[in-house]
């Protein structure tokens, strides 16, 4: 059969350790067999942004602002450790957050659903994807440790010199004080990144702040999200058949655990970081948890949400045998192709996406799966597969169906 043609490049960005031994076997069984991929390569791995002073992720997100769509592998972020290890000429910054910085974006996590796999939450039938706001607040914020008998004042400087203040507190004994921040324009590219997603998965969305307490900051965020839905995407929604949902950040939380899943569940910056680790375990696997970053301008970089699986890198590297979970890699792939097929008219290209994720979770559903779910699955027939007989499983399947 001939394969499927593309006509745009995809920029796939290469990763580290066990995620780019997987990378590379996603591709050549998985993908090349069926398709005449074209994508513009940019190599992420430790040694290429040492060697190219880190300009590698700077030119990757740029070529993703340029084509619109990318596939990233897991990277390491150094740390002291990695200086050595990689004999490192500067200690780069967290590659997700450099693209993060350049591109704006929004990231979306989503569970991948398997029968099997029994949530935590039992009635967490259908995947809840979390947005977090990935801008400011507490992860931008100034603090003080103070001494007994001192008056903190929140104080405000404008253009021409003039000071507003507000006490924050005067001290009888020691205590600590903290500056935080946003920007009204950081919020608005949130709520339109939320609402574009909402639209593109035709799935209700949830956000929550504590108004009530804090009148002036979380109710910024309340009042811009309100007044862009009115404006810009009440209509959509209406046509779409979905909805926008405000309420408070407990209240939120008392409704999620109490639902089936299957919306969108908008966080501030600290909510989504706590919310997203609380969401990932209780559906049973960080490696079956997508990520995508979206822009405001709709451009879309897709990954896997876990790390480069360190530890079973070195056992790969000492030939010993992995069962490597490459399921949210896989999808990360199919994720972009079937964006790409979306932005190009390519029928074909979106039809193998959605096989290749079909034949995934089929390979799983008929109990041939790696060690971290065969340690979870209440599949009884269930099988463990190392990290490559997993893909192939997962390739005879896609072969039958393509
Ligand atoms: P990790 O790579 O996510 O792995 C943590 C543990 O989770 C693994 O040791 C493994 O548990 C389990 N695990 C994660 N993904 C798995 C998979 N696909 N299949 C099977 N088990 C999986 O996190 P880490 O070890 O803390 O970090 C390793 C490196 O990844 C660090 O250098 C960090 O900077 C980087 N990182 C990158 C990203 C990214 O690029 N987006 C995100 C997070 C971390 P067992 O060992 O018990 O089997
Ligand atoms: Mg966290």
């Amino acid at each position: 059969m001939a394969k499927i043609q593309m006509t745009t490049p995809i920029v796939e960005m290469d990763g580290d350790e066990m995620t780019r031994v997987i990378w590379s076997m996603i591709k050549d069984i998985l993908i090349t067999p069926h398709i005449d991929l074209k994508t513009e390569y940019y190599d992420l791995g430790l040694k290429n942004r040492n060697d190219t002073d880190d300009l590698v992720t700077t030119q990757s997100a740029e070529a993703t602002k340029k084509y619109g769509v990318a596939v990233k592998c897991a990277t390491i972020t150094p740390n002291a450790a990695r200086m050595t290890e990689y004999d490192l000429k500067e200690m780069w910054k967290s590659p997700n957050g450099t693209i993060r910085a350049i591109l704006d974006g929004t990231v979306f996590r989503t569970p991948i659903l398997v029968k099997g796999i029994v949530p935590y939450i039992p009635t967490w039938t259908k995947p809840i994807t979390i947005a977090r706001h990935a801008y400011g607040d507490v992860y931008k914020n100034v603090e003080m440790q103070v001494p007994a008998g001192g008056k903190a004042e929140l104080v405000y400087t404008d253009r021409d010199g003039k000071e507003t203040r507000e006490t924050i507190h005067e001290f009888k004994g020691s205590g600590v004080i903290q500056g935080v921040h946003n920007r009204d324009e950081s919020i608005s590219s949130f709520a339109r990144a939320c609402f574009n997603y909402a639209l593109d998965m035709k799935q209700d969305i949830w956000f929550a702040t504590k108004d009530t307490i804090s009148k002036k900051y979380d109710h910024r965020f309340k009042d811009i999200f309100s007044e862009i839905f009115e404006n810009e995407y009440k209509q959509k929604f209406d046509s779409c058949g979905i909805e926008y949902f405000y309420t408070l950040i407990d209240d939120a939380v008392a409704r999620v655990i109490r639902s089936n899943g299957g919306y969108i569940w908008a966080c501030k910056n600290y909510d989504g970081d706590v919310m997203s680790d609380m969401v990932a375990t209780a559906y049973g696997s960080l490696a079956m948890m997508t990520s995508v970053l979206v822009s405001p301008d709709g451009i879309y970089e897709y990954e896997a949400a876990h790390g480069t699986v360190q530890r079973h890198y070195y056992k790969h590297l000492k030939g010993e045998e992995t069962s490597t979970n490459s399921v949210a890699t896989i999808f990360a792939w199919s994720g972009a192709f079937r964006k790409r097929g979306e932005l190009d008219g390519l029928q074909d290209l979106i039809r193998y996406a959605d096989a290749l994720e079909r034949a995934t979770i089929d390979t799983i559903e008929s109990g041939i799966m790696t060690g971290d779910l065969y340690a979870i699955s209440q599949l009884e027939n269930k099988k463990k597969v190392n990290t490559e007989d997993f893909l192939k499983a997962v390739g005879e399947r896609l072969e039958q169906m393509l």
